[in-house]
């Protein structure tokens, strides 16, 4: 549903008939570090993340991972293995 609390316009997952019902009913603004996100909007209630409700709760417990400023770099290549495989060679 459309949201008619602090994003109004915007298409929301938590917005039913009885209005917002994330958690305080309404979106927490962003965070000092979602400067640079491309996914922060800025509208006249405030900066808000178009992903998530809640952007202090992403960074809590480290990086965003829904963050685009953020490059992650995979040091050791691309070695992952698929412990399907893995088990079937050991064979
Ligand atoms: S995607 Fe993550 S880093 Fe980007 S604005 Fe949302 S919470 Fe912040």
């Amino acid at each position: 549903m459309v949201c008619t609390t602090v994003r109004q316009g915007f298409e929301c997952t938590f917005m039913n008939k009885t209005g917002c019902q994330f958690n305080g009913g309404r979106c927490h603004p962003v965070v000092e570090q979602c400067d640079g996100c491309h996914r922060t909007i800025e509208i006249p209630t405030g900066k808000y993340c178009m992903s998530f409700p809640e952007p202090a709760a992403k960074w809590k417990h480290g990086v965003c991972n829904m963050a685009t400023h953020i490059k992650t770099s995979n040091t050791t290549g691309n070695n992952r293995v698929n412990p399907l495989k893995a088990s079937k060679r050991s064979r």
